[in-house]
C-alpha cells in the first residue's frame, strides 16, 4: 500500500533530535510561552523573511486573530475563495464578518484577481488569499485590486511552508499571513500549533494580546483576548523539523515531477505552476471527469488518494442557512473533479513511479 501521508515517519527519522528537543523542554519544566516559542517565532520570522512571528494554538486561530487585530467585526465583509478548507471561512464568521465567496482561477485553483472587483462592496475590508494546495496565490495581482479599493490582503499559508514566488515573498505579500502546524501540513508538530508572521510591528503587539487574554503584562488586559497559544512542547518539536523543511519540500518537488512526467499524455488534468512560481507541493491535485473510477482504481491497486475538497463551504451544513442554494459553479466543479495523489517526503521516487502506473492502468480500466 503506498499511503497518501505518514506523519509519524517523520519522528521515526529525527527520532534523536526531537526526544533530545521534547526531554529539553521536560527537564526546564517550563511549558508554555517560554524560551523554545521565542526561538521559534525568530527562527520562522527569518525563514518567511518577515520581520515578526505570533505563534497561537492553529492555523483557524491565526487567520480570526489577524482578522481580530485589524479591527474586523460585525457589519465587514472578507472575500474568500469559493473552494477553500472550511477554516478560512470560519475565522471570518469568528470574527463575527461575513465571508464573500470569489471563484478560483480553473488553472490554478487559487483566487482569480479579476472577479475580485465585483464582489467588492463598500463593507468589504479585506481579500483573504489561499496558496491552495501550496501554490502560491496571484499576491501582485490581488494586491493592485486591494489597494484600489483600500482593503487589507491576508494570506493563508496554512498549505504553503517554504513555497516561494519570484516577485513576492509567499507569507510576507499581505499584511499578515496565517501558518498552520497540524501534523499533516509541510511543517507539522505533534499536535496542533499555529503562527501569524507579519512585517507590522504594532500589529504584532495586537496579536501577542490577543494569544493571551488580551494581555503583554501579567494582570493586565488591553483588550478581551483568547486563549491561543503555541505550547513550547510543540515550538521545540517544530524548531527540529524547521531545519529539514526546506529538503523535505525538495522531496515533494521530485515527486511531482516524476507524476508531471508520467501523466502528462494521459486525459486527466495536471497542476499548473504559474510563472515565477516554486510551489510547496502539500497537495498534488489532477482533475478528471472520472474522478470516482479513478479513485476505486487506485485504490484496488494499493495507492491511497484523497479528496480535497468534495464539497465546498457554501454547500455544509454549517453555511447552509447563509447561502441556501446559491452555487459557485467552478468550487462546484472542482469538488466533483479533484483528485489528490500521495505526496510528502515519506515517498521514494520508485513510490511515485508506482503511483503513475496505478493511475494510466485505473485510466485505460475506466475507459
Ligand atoms: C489546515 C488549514 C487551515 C487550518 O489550520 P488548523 O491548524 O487545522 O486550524 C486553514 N486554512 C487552510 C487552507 C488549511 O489547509
Amino acid at each position: 500500500m503506498i499511503p497518501f501521508l505518514d506523519v509519524g515517519q517523520t519522528y521515526l527519522e529525527l527520532q534523536d533530535e526531537i526526544d533530545a528537543a521534547v526531554a529539553g523542554v521536560l527537564t526546564g519544566g517550563w511549558f508554555v510561552l517560554g524560551p523554545e516559542v521565542e526561538l521559534f517565532e525568530s527562527e520562522y520570522a527569518a525563514f518567511v523573511g518577515a520581520t515578526h512571528c505570533v505563534g497561537v494554538g492553529n492555523g483557524l486561530d491565526a487567520l480570526h486573530l489577524i482578522l481580530r487585530a485589524l479591527g474586523i467585526g460585525p457589519g465587514d465583509e472578507v472575500i474568500v475563495p469559493s473552494n477553500t478548507f472550511i477554516a478560512t471561512w470560519l475565522a471570518v464568521s469568528y470574527a463575527g464578518a461575513t465571508p464573500v465567496p470569489v471563484e478560483p482561477n480553473e488553472a490554478t485553483y487559487n483566487l482569480d484577481p479579476r472577479s475580485l472587483s465585483e464582489a467588492i462592496t463598500e463593507k468589504t475590508r479585506a481579500i483573504c488569499a489561499v496558496h491552495l494546495y501550496g501554490q502560491p496565490a496571484a499576491m501582485t495581482a490581488i494586491n493592485e485590486v486591494a489597494d484600489a479599493h483600500g482593503l487589507h490582503v491576508i494570506e493563508d499559508a496554512a498549505q504553503a511552508h517554504g513555497a516561494r514566488h519570484a516577485l513576492f515573498e509567499v507569507g510576507n505579500a499581505g499584511v499578515a499571513a496565517a501558518w498552520s502546524f497540524y501534523p499533516g501540513k509541510n511543517l507539522g508538530a505533534f499536535g496542533d500549533g499555529g503562527a501569524i508572521t507579519t512585517q507590522d510591528e504594532a500589529l504584532a503587539n495586537r496579536l501577542r494580546a490577543l494569544r493571551n487574554y488580551g494581555s503583554t503584562v501579567k494582570y493586565e488586559y488591553e483588550v478581551q483576548g483568547f486563549n491561543t497559544r503555541l505550547d513550547e512542547i510543540q515550538a521545540a518539536v517544530l524548531r527540529v523539523k524547521l531545519r529539514h523543511l526546506v529538503r523535505w519540500n525538495q522531496r515533494r518537488a521530485v515527486i511531482a515531477q516524476v507524476y508531471r512526467e508520467g501523466l502528462m499524455d494521459t486525459p486527466v488534468v495536471l497542476p499548473e505552476v504559474m510563472d515565477g512560481a516554486d510551489p510547496s507541493w502539500h497537495l498534488f491535485v489532477i482533475r478528471s471527469l472520472k474522478r470516482d473510477a479513478l479513485r476505486a482504481g487506485l485504490h484496488r491497486r494499493g495507492v491511497d488518494s484523497l479528496v480535497h475538497y468534495p464539497a465546498p463551504p457554501n454547500r455544509q451544513s454549517a453555511y447552509a442557512p447563509m447561502f441556501g442554494d446559491r452555487c459557485y459553479p467552478i468550487a462546484e466543479r472542482m469538488g466533483n473533479e479533484v483528485l489528490s495523489l500521495p505526496i510528502g517526503p515519506h515517498l521514494s521516487v520508485r513510490d511515485a513511479e508506482a503511483v503513475v502506473s496505478a493511475v494510466r492502468e485505473s485510466l485505460v480500466q475506466s475507459g
